[in-house]
């Protein structure tokens, strides 16, 4: 059977409007729809630390046609997860690293999916510098491994890049970060600083907490300022009035006391988020200030200041809770100033 003319344009309209449909689907595979483009991410370090971006996008040493960056960081530096997602690789193996090309298959590194699809890159780890394991879930912040200097690698960096697959390849995406300064997308040396209160998931991996009430609302003779410093082996108690020193004694703790004490610091729901401007203007009043250490770094810290009648400050959660497991089964004589 002939087809007329204007059947036949139909046909080829529908064949060239099939055609286009298949070429939409594959626009729509390689950019896909659900990728969260605006996500913003944390710097890939512990709260507070700041650093240096040696090479950006597109850069010429070795970030050709990529949306990757290069963080300056000393080998053993501690690598958190720049956002929430599952474990997809770990490679740790390595040992060695240089700036020769033959040293590109011997990089170690961390690769986590993200619940959008893309996936987040961590590389030049340590040896043996991968804290996790493939199908893990990571929590934003997390701290996941070591940076280091293995594979095509000049000096000591971490390589972090977000890309997605299209047709078997990694197609490498920008990505916007949280700074002390606001959210940035990063240039090339420019030094950026984690903020503290970025920190979502509180580490359990503290080996000191600190516990400070500052009192300055109450007449001079019953002022009374004290500090609580918890370790793995012992408590010591400071307590001072207008600095003059009250009481200044430490005690050997058991591991279950220390347990208790940092089960309940993370129990008590103590957090830093809840970010309120300072109490301008207002005298006296008292503050209760909380911090925890690892290996001597801070990594929490929050403060909340009670001054007429309001509160204000980052510090929120169960603060009397926290204290009253601080005290139990500590010798009133520890604490007790009169
Ligand atoms: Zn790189």
């Amino acid at each position: 059977m002939l087809l007329n003319k204007i059947e036949l344009i139909v046909l080829v309209k529908s064949i060239f409007f099939l055609l286009s449909l298949n070429a939409f689907s594959i626009l729509s595979q390689r950019s896909p729809q659900n990728i969260d483009t605006n996500y913003v991410f944390d710097l890939p370090f512990a709260p507070g630390e700041k650093s240096m971006v040696m090479q950006g996008y597109n850069g010429s040493y070795s970030h050709q046609g990529q949306f990757a960056l290069d963080f300056k960081a000393k080998k053993g530096t501690p690598i958190h997860a720049a956002r929430e997602g599952l474990v997809y690789i770990t490679e740790s193996s390595h040992v060695k690293g240089g700036p020769k090309k033959k040293f590109l298959r011997l990089g170690n590194h961390i690769v986590i999916k993200h619940s959008d699809g893309t996936f987040a890159a961590y590389w030049h780890l340590l040896y043996k510098g991968a804290l996790v394991k493939v199908g893990d879930t990571i929590s934003k912040g997390q701290l996941i491994g070591l940076s280091g200097n293995t594979g095509y690698s000049s000096w000591a960096h971490l390589h972090f890049d977000v890309y997605y697959y299209s047709e078997g390849k990694q197609v490498t995406i920008p990505t916007l970060f949280k700074t002390t300064h606001g959210i940035k997308k990063l240039k090339v040396y420019h030094s950026y600083r984690k903020p503290i209160e970025s920190q979502s998931a509180i580490s359990k991996n503290i080996d000191k907490i600190e516990y400070h009430f500052q009192d300055a609302s109450v007449p001079p003779l019953h002022h009374r300022s004290y500090s609580w410093i918890i370790t793995e082996t012992q408590l010591r108690f400071t307590a001072n009035s207008y600095g003059t020193i009250l009481k200044d004694t430490t005690i050997a703790i058991s591991t279950i006391k220390w347990e208790q004490c940092k089960t309940a610091f993370l129990n008590c729901g103590i957090k830093n988020q809840k970010n309120i401007e300072t109490n301008q203007g207002c005298t006296g009043g008292t503050s209760i200030t909380i911090q925890t250490w690892l290996n001597e770094k801070e990594n929490f810290f929050g403060t909340a200041n009670k001054c007429g009648g309001k509160t204000v400050g980052n510090l929120s959660g169960n603060t009397e809770k926290f204290l009253s497991v601080i005290k139990e089964g500590v010798d009133p004589l520890v604490y007790q100033t009169n």
